[in-house]
């Protein structure tokens, strides 16, 4: 058999994923998060009148209980693996995206009628586009995590990224395919309405400014704090800040198995849809008290047959019983058959 396309496919993949600026996981946005970091911790320990040097700072940052557990080896192949489908994913989500944008506009104009170009200059028209699809992004991720979260068997598939014991960048992609899949479609449509919305409103098509493909809000968020989200700092944002912006200790607190914090701050870069919807938790300045998982000693956690076969039985099994006669409703035996 010949491996040779699938790891030249890995390879291309990997390198789009490391060295493309715009990537969710780009060595540029890894590297200013790290300086973010350093810099919050440095002046942290300068408030407090400790010495501040780089080797503690490092020491901090990536403690070797996180570093060398088993969640965090687990990332390792996530990362791998979900780097290898997503390219494949992706693709079928993007037609759905543009189909849906040109069925939105088509379907407006001939609702309302052509609205003209506006009047606007070209910049104006795109950091407009720009704006609603970054808020789109984030209303389609906070209702696809909402639904994971509150859909039984949804939630089978979202629970593997809640069985990390450990939380580094890598831990983003500890996610199953069948929830990418699910994610990627949910995206497609409420980008593809916000796209044909603007498009129509405008007048004429307009392109977002983006960097290598994703768009700059999101890519600003990225480089600041998203990947510290998956990770020990506790950096909080509190007051009107932890109403709008998911600070990483918003999503740590996220992963807390701590009952009082199930369901809670389920958007990616804002915190606005949480607070819209009633499932905000805005985390305390100080470092609050939990653990990170879904369950003490969880079984198979970390490993394939654990978090991406057993998905399916759990989940089968959930559709199975939906479909079996409940006990009350077993039909009774006909008096024919009684004889028999
Ligand atoms: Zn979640
Ligand atoms: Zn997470």
């Amino acid at each position: 058999m010949d491996f040779s396309p699938g790891i030249s496919y890995l390879l291309g993949q990997l390198g789009k994923a490391f060295l493309s600026p715009g990537s969710h996981i780009s060595l540029l946005s890894l590297l200013s998060a790290l300086f973010v970091a350093l810099a919050v911790l440095a002046v942290r320990r300068y408030k407090k009148r400790r010495r501040v040097r780089l080797k503690l700072l490092l020491r901090a940052l990536f403690p070797k209980r996180v570093v060398l557990s088993k969640s965090s080896f687990a990332d390792v192949g996530y990362f791998y693996f979900n780097v290898f489908v997503f390219g494949i994913l992706f693709g079928w989500a993007l037609l759905s995206y543009d189909t849906l944008s040109r069925a939105i506009t088509g379907f407006l104009t001939s609702a309302f009628g052509a609205i003209p170009p506006a009047p606007l200059p070209g910049f104006a028209g795109r950091a407009i586009i720009t704006v609603m699809l970054f808020l789109a992004y984030e209303l389609g991720y906070w209702l696809n995590h909402y639904l994971s979260h509150r859909i039984p068997f949804l939630w089978e598939f979202h629970k593997v990224h809640h069985s990390a014991t450990a939380l580094t960048p890598l831990t983003n992609f500890r996610v199953h395919p069948v929830y990418m899949c699910i994610f990627i479609n949910i995206l497609a449509i409420s980008m593809g309405l916000a796209s044909g919305i603007g498009d129509y409103l405008l007048g004429q098509p307009a392109t977002q400014y983006g960097l290598s493909e994703t768009n700059i809000i999101l890519v600003f968020f990225i480089y600041l704090y998203v990947h510290l989200q998956h990770s020990q700092v506790w950096i909080a944002f509190t007051g009107w800040l932890g109403h709008l912006f998911m600070s990483p200790a918003h999503h740590q607190v996220h992963h807390s198995r701590d009952p009082a914090h199930f369901n809670k701050n389920l958007g990616s870069c804002l915190a606005l849809w949480d607070w819209m919807f009633g499932t905000l938790h805005v985390p305390a300045a100080e470092r609050e008290a939990f653990e990170f998982g879904v369950e003490p000693d969880r079984p198979h956690a970390h490993t394939i047959r654990g978090e991406l076969l057993a998905p399916f039985g759990r989940a089968g099994s959930m559709i199975a019983k939906l479909f079996s006669p409940r006990p009350g409703t077993v039909p009774l035996p006909s008096p024919e058959q009684e004889r028999i």
